[in-house]
């Protein structure tokens, strides 16, 4: 089972973060890899074939100690950077894609991703979900005068991440050929619009990047675009892995956990809460704008210390739960949500 997972040689809490590579499988490979900004590491996944060449999903972000860590981890698996023959990505965030200019650039392979994705990188909108702009934003949110200065953020979180210089399309039941094995591409949209899973078929193990995570609910329509269905498109999403809730789960930060299926079910349940509270103010004041229906939800750190880039976040996560429960829901009819969508839809509860 993943979730006893043994350290290999590269263990190293010297830190205070579980970084090192992890054996799950005689050829699937997990190396956490650091990260920051609260997420301790990202987890890049290694799959050698039986010709030895190696494939490389979510290669994590850059530094000068995460590529020593990826040059040591080819090395315990018999390749250098020469020995890689794919590198793939389950979405366009950089701390899933950061080293893959330099790995691909080592390595002569294109970077994968899905095509909508791959748009979002070429277009620059993946760079801009936080603004300085704060009147455009106080106007398109309806926030007060005063809340302005909130939304300022402190320093703009521009991705400096650079691409490679050949990229190439992942689409929907693409493949990767791992010599001696069989890995499938499916889309779930929702965290980014681009967003993929990987299906090792032979182990029946998921490589979910931030789509499921073991511990901390992915944030929906992260692609600066934010796609205007990205709700729906999440919740979608997760039903499209019901086929496989029995098997384990690769995420793309923390442990590896398995079975799938309870935690899907969980990830599904924080949606529709969500969407039940935006329900819930919505039916009290239809009128009501972004702000004053995120000024009533539930946060974390507690509304009244939101600022700056986080609260530009909750208050565009407020706006396609907003769009969602007015009028984003029909398009789960075809999916296992339905009975409780339709619910949610009628009752405004569950
Ligand atoms: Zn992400």
């Amino acid at each position: 089972m993943i979730s006893a997972m043994i350290p290999a040689q590269l263990a190293d809490t010297t830190q205070g973060v579980d970084t090192g590579l992890y054996r799950l499988r005689d050829w699937v490979w997990c190396l956490a890899i650091p990260y920051g900004n609260g997420v301790p590491t990202s987890n890049a996944y290694l799959l050698r074939g039986n010709d030895g060449g190696v494939h490389v999903i979510d290669p994590g972000s850059d530094s000068p100690r995460n590529r020593g860590l990826m040059i040591d981890a080819l090395e315990t698996l018999g390749v250098t950077p020469t020995g890689v023959r794919s590198v793939s990505s389950t979405h366009l965030h950089h701390d899933h894609l950061g080293l893959a200019a330099w790995l691909c650039e080592l390595s002569g392979v294109p970077l994968a991703l899905h095509p909508a994705d791959l748009d979002d990188l070429r277009s620059g909108s993946a760079d801009s979900r936080y603004s300085e702009l704060t009147d455009d934003l106080a106007e398109k949110w309806g926030a007060p005068g005063w809340a302005k200065e909130r939304l300022r953020p402190t320093r703009l979180r521009r991705s400096t991440t650079r691409l490679p210089h050949e990229l190439t399309s992942l689409g929907d039941g693409s493949r990767i050929v791992v010599d001696g094995h069989s890995v499938t591409v499916i889309a779930t949209p929702g965290h980014t619009s681009g967003s993929v899973c990987f299906l090792i078929e032979d182990e029946q193990i998921v490589l979910t990047g931030d789509h499921l995570l073991p511990h901390i609910n992915a944030p929906i329509g992260r692609d600066g675009t934010g796609g205007a269905t990205a709700v729906a498109d999440y919740l979608a999403s997760l039903a499209a892995l019901a086929d496989f809730d029995e098997w384990e789960v690769g995420p793309g930060h923390g442990y590896c956990f398995g079975p799938l299926g309870p935690r899907r079910l969980t990830a599904r349940d924080h949606v529709l809460d969500r969407a039940h509270e935006v329900r819930r103010e919505l039916d009290a004041d239809p009128a009501a704008t972004t702000w004053e229906v995120a000024s009533n939800l539930t946060w974390g750190p507690g509304w009244e210390n939101l600022t700056g880039a986080v609260m530009q976040s909750a208050l565009a996560q407020t706006a396609l739960y907003q769009r969602f429960v007015t009028h984003g829901s029909h398009t789960l009819t075809a999916s296992p949500f339905r009975t409780t969508i339709r619910n949610i839809d009628r009752n405004g509860s569950q």
